[in-house]
């Protein structure tokens, strides 16, 4: 067999090579790239019901403030005159330490930290702070929701832990808590990681930090998706509850900046985590992103928790009509979900990649997604679909729409109507909520600042 030498779409990549030789030059080029940007933004910006559950979009001024000047500055290290490399920093200590104690305020946090580019290397952080090579961790499988962070193909895995799985009920989709107990008991795992992709139900934190406890075991909660839930208040408290840290990203739910979030209590975990961002996993850190990541906290203490219980009501909305409409969805015993998150079971319509794509010639955008009853291997053509209400939400959307977009989906993914007819109602439909909602009008001053 061939070696592998290029990972991307080899057409996509020849695409783009002869657009480059093509050009009679590098303006021309750059044209390219500017003219992609714009297709993508006249399309998905305006045209598509973007219902992807790690999507969110920003805020006039948190959007804006991701071009500012400032993300041309270097500002390596922590917070503070004497603990930088580089001088010239006093107004990005501002930005920055404005940016940790508003994280402390939103997450009701002893400790924040805002330096991380993704929550991926939030999660390699506490993986470095936390544990030595050989220590056990559990986490969730794949089709479970459980994410590459936790496995053996992601950061867990680079630190050479050894990953054993947190029992899982695969009808309620919880943790199957007697068997979770026997498990840790056996294996004495350092940390439990409960993070999840696919997630609609709370974790029963408390108990586990609880089993855990009597080795030093601890909890780390992966809120990557529930972190926006979490901050207004909808959805479980994990450091109330007992996780020692959490980390989240700041794209998803909690519609920031795409980046990473992470936050603790412990007094004795600060010196461990903020050694491992720095200077091990963040140097330059994207001031701009670190501005952005401030002011969607702030806009969250004035609309997160309006703004999120919409996103839950839809999201149970939306469950119950395509339940309705003939589409399986998972848990519908127990009310479909508890978060911004619904999951269809699509294996007779053809299973989630031939259903995703047919949606997306209708501009209805979801991604294929694992089962329960599926395997990790699977992952490419897996049996379910997730789709997610942050977006439509966040456009003004509320359960009548919901209604709408359980109709519209019905109708592609049951073959009722063509994609291209039920496309027109689509754009209709997203022309109709031309505003943001749940945050402020852009801040005076903010386009000043680019
Ligand atoms: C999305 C996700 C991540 C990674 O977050 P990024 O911000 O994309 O790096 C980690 N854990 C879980 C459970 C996720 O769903």
């Amino acid at each position: 067999m061939a070696t592998r030498t290029e990972v991307h779409d080899v057409t996509r990549l020849r695409w783009a090579r002869e657009r480059i030789e093509g050009a009679a030059s590098p303006r021309q080029m750059l044209d390219e790239v500017v003219g992609a940007v714009v297709r993508n933004a006249t399309w998905r910006g305006a045209e598509c019901l973007n219902l992807l559950a790690p999507e969110a979009p920003m805020s006039p001024t948190v959007r804006s403030l991701l071009s500012a000047e400032v993300g041309q500055r270097a500002a390596e290290g922590h917070i503070g005159p004497e603990q930088r490399w580089f001088a010239g920093t006093r107004h990005i200590d501002e930005i920055e330490s404005l940016c940790v104690e508003l994280l402390k305020e939103v997450f009701h946090a002893d400790y924040a930290d805002h330096r991380l580019v993704a929550s991926m290397i939030g999660n390699l952080t506490v993986y470095s702070a936390l544990t030595k090579p050989g220590d056990t961790v559990m986490s969730l499988t794949q089709p479970m929701g459980g994410h590459s962070s936790n496995r053996p193909d992601g950061p867990a895995g680079v630190r050479g832990l050894r990953i054993e799985d947190v029992p899982m009920d695969e009808k309620e989709l919880t943790v199957d808590l007697e068997r979770f107990a026997e498990a840790a008991r056996r294996l004495q795992p350092k940390l439990v990681a409960l993070g999840a992709s696919m997630t609609l139900f709370p974790f029963p934190v408390r108990e586990i930090a609880e089993i855990v406890r009597p080795w030093g075991g601890r909890v780390f909660f992966d809120g990557a998706h529930q972190l926006g839930l979490i901050a207004g208040g909808q959805f479980q408290d994990p450091l109330a509850e007992g996780a020692s840290v959490m980390t989240g990203s700041a794209g998803k739910t909690f519609s920031g900046p795409q980046s990473g979030v992470i936050v603790w209590n412990d007094p004795a975990l600060t010196e461990p985590l903020t050694t491992a961002i720095f200077p091990t996993l963040a140097a330059t850190h994207q001031v701009n992103r670190v501005a952005a990541l401030a002011a969607a906290a702030a806009e969250f203490l004035a609309f997160g928790e309006e703004y999120m219980a919409q996103i839950v009501r839809n999201a149970q909305t939306l469950g119950a009509a395509l339940q309705a409409r003939g589409i399986t969805m998972l848990a519908a015993h127990k009310g479909f979900t508890r978060t911004h998150q619904v999951i269809a079971d699509v294996r007779v319509q053809g299973g989630g990649l031939a259903v995703a794509r047919l949606l997306e010639s209708a501009n209805i955008i979801v991604n294929k997604n694992l089962l329960p009853t599926d395997t990790p291997s699977g992952w490419d053509r897996p049996g379910g679909l997730r789709i997610g209400t942050t977006e439509a939400t966040r456009w003004g959307m509320k359960e009548p729409e919901m209604e709408d977009i359980a109709g519209l989906i019905a109708d592609v993914v049951l073959g009722r109507r063509a994609p291209e007819a039920v496309r027109k109602d689509v754009i209709a439909l997203r022309s109709a909520f031309p505003t943001l909602q749940y945050c402020y009008p852009l801040a005076a001053g903010a386009e000043s600042a680019l």
